[in-house]
């Protein structure tokens, strides 16, 4: 049986935040998940948020002498896995935090490291966003290769000391409820989304508001929206890497966050498994259980095995993203797109083991089934995914 907090690669410290990640996950969260299903759209369970802040959710890979956890990418992977199994949209509330962090952590900029890690910090929780999809550009700036495609996008010019943010971004995880962002931008009117930069955001300014609250099939724990910039001013030290620099800091940051995105659809393909093996064992049809019956075996045994092969794979890119630099794009990226198959699979895989129970309101499954259809579509679609893979398999150096 899996039990991550024995992982051979994680410290003595690591081990210890594991168990209290799983104890959370099974106490706190996993119960609360069906209520949080229909939670107002926009909302967040702040109760849940806060008991997470207090075991170091909201900080999971801010190094120790800033006041973080300190946890590997590894670590942070499996914690996100064990989030998922519970309730995923929750680990893309706390995930979305965490992708907030990374550009800069990974930027080194101890500047901005000072200013806006400490807020994470305190006994109240803070929330923060990624901002990069927008109406018109979703995969546009995903993939490099796309760049002069890129239309009508989020623009940044300088004025004085601050640049000046105008546009609309879309489908932002947390932007309801997010105190900063980062913001990738357009520089200087160049063409498409050729001049990407990204800044720091504080999203409580004139200039910035809410625009449209989505209301979504699966996740809906999680909130998202729109965030919309008129003449948003940022100071020119909030520029995160350098000015232009925005394709290969996000290039960088996906490379990191694919290992987590796969772990969460880890999660999501094995809840489907313990839902179908609890019904299994229990369940009998022509005088014997379920799962002793071939073909509900061998449904239950590719079940594991995809959940097993996808756990294996974002601990291999965890590890690669944890001690080779910069991360590579291979691992992460074949991690996310067997991952995010799983989570579909298995989820319909169960609904065909447990059969009409599944099918009720109020089971739960319905859950799951629209959950794992959310992993495919952010951080690279599957299409996406397969060209950073083949661009790597060939060394196409524009998918880098
Ligand atoms: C649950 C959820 C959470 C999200 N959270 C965030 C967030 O926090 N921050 C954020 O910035 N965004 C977020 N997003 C948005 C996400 O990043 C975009 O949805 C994603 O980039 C894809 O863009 P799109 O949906 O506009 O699809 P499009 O880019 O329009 O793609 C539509 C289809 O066309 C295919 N396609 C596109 N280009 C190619 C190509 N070259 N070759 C083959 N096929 C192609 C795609 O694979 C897809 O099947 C989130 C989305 C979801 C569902």
């Amino acid at each position: 049986m899996h039990s991550p907090a024995d992982h051979p690669l994680l410290d003595s410290h690591e081990a210890a935040v594991l168990r209290s990640v799983v104890e959370f996950a099974r106490e706190v969260i996993a119960p609360g998940a069906a209520e949080r299903d229909s939670i107002e759209k926009g909302q967040v369970d702040w109760e849940t948020v806060r008991a997470g802040q207090q075991i170091g959710l909201l900080r999971m890979a801010m190094p120790r002498d800033l006041g973080g956890l300190g946890l590997s990418q590894l670590a942070v992977a499996l914690v996100l896995e064990e989030l998922a199994v519970a309730d995923p949209g929750m680990a893309l509330v706390f995930g979305a935090t965490g992708l907030f962090q990374t550009p800069i952590l990974l930027s080194g900029n101890a500047r901005l490291q000072e200013r806006y890690l400490p807020a994470f910090l305190g006994d109240e929780p803070v929330l923060a966003c990624n901002a990069v999809a927008e109406q018109l550009n979703g995969t546009d700036l995903v993939l490099p290769q796309h760049a002069p495609f890129a239309q009508n996008m989020t623009s940044a010019k300088l004025s004085g000391d601050t640049y000046l943010l105008n546009g609309t971004k879309r489908y932002i995880t947390n932007a309801p409820v997010a105190t900063y962002a980062t913001v990738l931008a357009n520089l200087n009117g160049s063409p498409g989304s050729t001049g990407l930069t990204c800044f720091v955001v504080d999203l409580e300014q004139d200039g910035v508001t809410r625009g449209e609250i989505h209301d979504k099939v699966g996740y809906r724990t999680a909130p998202a929206g729109e965030l919309v910039f008129t003449d948003a001013r940022v100071p020119v030290e909030n520029v995160i890497g350098d000015e232009y620099g925005g394709w290969d800091l996000n290039a960088a940051v996906g490379n990191v966050t694919r290992v987590t995105c796969a772990s969460v659809s880890t999660g999501i393909a094995r809840h489907s498994l313990e839902r179908a093996m609890a019904w299994c064992g229990e369940r009998k049809q022509g005088g014997k259980m379920l799962y002793e019956h071939q073909m509900s075996a061998r449904k239950l045994a590719d079940m594991a095995a995809r959940v097993s092969a996808s756990r294996a794979l974002y601990l291999d890119a965890a590890v690669k993203a944890d001690n080779v630099i910069p991360t590579p794009a291979y691992e992460p990226a074949v991690a996310k797109l067997v991952a995010d198959r799983a989570a579909i699979d298995n989820a319909d895989a169960a609904m065909a083991l447990i059969g009409a129970q599944a099918f009720q309101r109020g089971d739960g499954m319905d859950r799951v089934l629209r959950d794992a259809y959310g992993p495919r579509i952010y951080e690279g679609t599957p299409e996406a995914l397969a060209l950073v893979i083949t661009g790597e398999l060939f060394d196409v150096s524009e998918t880098r």
